[in-house]
């Protein structure tokens, strides 16, 4: 059932150039996270996510320092092995230092492919984020535009969401299969559907997943015995997720930047300031977002409680907005009764046998 979406994720360079070559598209290469990929679309172009991936690092610590998160690190990998020759030009935010220095190294080693930034502001006040995120999009459209050739209109833009908000309705209701019936489908399964929403076009990823999701909620619901929340930034190294299948701990839901926060803030409604303000921060809270108006220990515990679940912290090593985080959350979870574990991973990394003995472990004392 997920053959499809694992095929997409082990080529995906490859399928990505066949898909270029298919619409004659330009390609934007996005950064992680916070860019509204319902613009490019508009903007005639096929958004490309680029969110680490497990490829040994030979080349970008010549650019990068050794402590610098391996989610920065691969990225800059696959583009110095020329796993990127077909992006036309890239958006980058300033969600963490990492990006903002992988956005400085793209522009030095790259300078044929534009890169366009997009400034995520720290304020808390509304009124005075909106006009900044304002002008932040209207550059980045107009910097888009320059790659593209093609303006932006209205229709175009209302087309886009559309699309965009038929995919969200889809992965909303996989997330709500899975909260319903979590052993219908496997981690592997789900976040490889996940991984490949990065690369596969809206519209192909729509028509590939609708009868996915459609066969899902038809399963039978089986009975659960340990129910898990998985929360840090994303999935990866993905291989690690078949460790909760094989010892049976259920994902029902997660706290993800790559995962349900992304879905959980809805489309861009419009590219007026109000519209792309909730965009950036109307979703679950993030660690790579300042918003005192958010308490993500409150809002994790208050999902782990009613999905009575277990939280497992998935961090990647040198990720510092979520080390930040971390301390705070695990004894605000250990004070409110939530039983908690945590491990750090490097993309590149291809032996679990460690992170699986941790988690066998804490499964004894669930
Ligand atoms: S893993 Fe953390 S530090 Fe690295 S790019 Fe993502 S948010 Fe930034």
């Amino acid at each position: 059932m997920f053959e499809k979406f694992i095929e997409v994720n082990r080529d995906s360079a490859n399928r990505a150039r066949q898909w270029k070559q298919k619409t004659g598209k330009k390609v934007i290469g996005v950064m992680p996270e916070y860019f509204p990929s319902e613009v490019i679309t508009a903007l005639g172009a096929y958004p490309v996510h680029f969110k680490g991936t497990q490829i040994p690092i030979s080349r970008a610590d010549t650019y990068l320092q050794s402590f610098s998160c391996t989610t920065t690190r691969t990225i800059l990998e696959q583009a110095m092995q020329g796993d990127m020759d077909y992006v036309d030009g890239f958006v980058f935010t300033t969600m963490c230092d990492n990006q903002q220095n992988l956005a400085e190294v793209f522009k030095k080693l790259f300078p044929e492919k534009p890169v366009v930034t997009f400034m995520i502001p720290f304020a808390n006040d509304a009124s005075v984020r909106q006009p900044h995120l304002k002008e932040q999009l209207d550059k980045a459209i107009a910097g888009i535009s320059r790659i593209t050739g093609t303006g932006f209109t209205q229709d175009a833009f209302q087309t886009a969401r559309a699309l965009y908000e038929r995919r969200a309705a889809l992965i909303n209701r996989l997330y709500d299969v899975r909260r319903r019936n979590p052993k219908a489908v496997s981690a592997y399964g789900f976040y490889s559907i996940l991984k490949a929403d990065a690369v596969v076009p809206a519209e192909e990823f729509t028509a590939l997943l609708e009868p996915v999701v459609s066969a899902l909620e038809n399963k039978d619901v089986l009975p659960v015995e340990h129910r898990i929340i998985i929360s840090g930034i994303t999935p990866e190294p993905l291989e690690l997720a078949k460790v909760f299948d094989e010892i049976d701990l259920s994902i029902v839901d997660d706290d993800l930047t790559s995962g349900m926060r992304q879905f959980s803030r809805g489309v861009l409604s419009g590219i007026d300031g109000a519209g792309i303000d909730r965009f950036v921060f109307g979703g679950s809270p993030c660690s790579t977002l300042f918003n005192p108006a958010q308490d993500r220990r409150a809002y994790l515990a208050d999902k782990a409680a009613r999905d009575k679940a277990a939280v497992v912290l998935w961090q990647i090593k040198f990720c510092e907005p979520e080390a930040f985080d971390r301390p705070d959350l695990i004894a605000f979870l250990k004070q409110r009764g939530i039983p908690v574990t945590s491990f750090e991973v490097e993309l590149q990394m291809n032996s679990f046998e460690g992170i699986k003995t941790r988690l066998q472990a804490f499964k004894e004392i669930l």
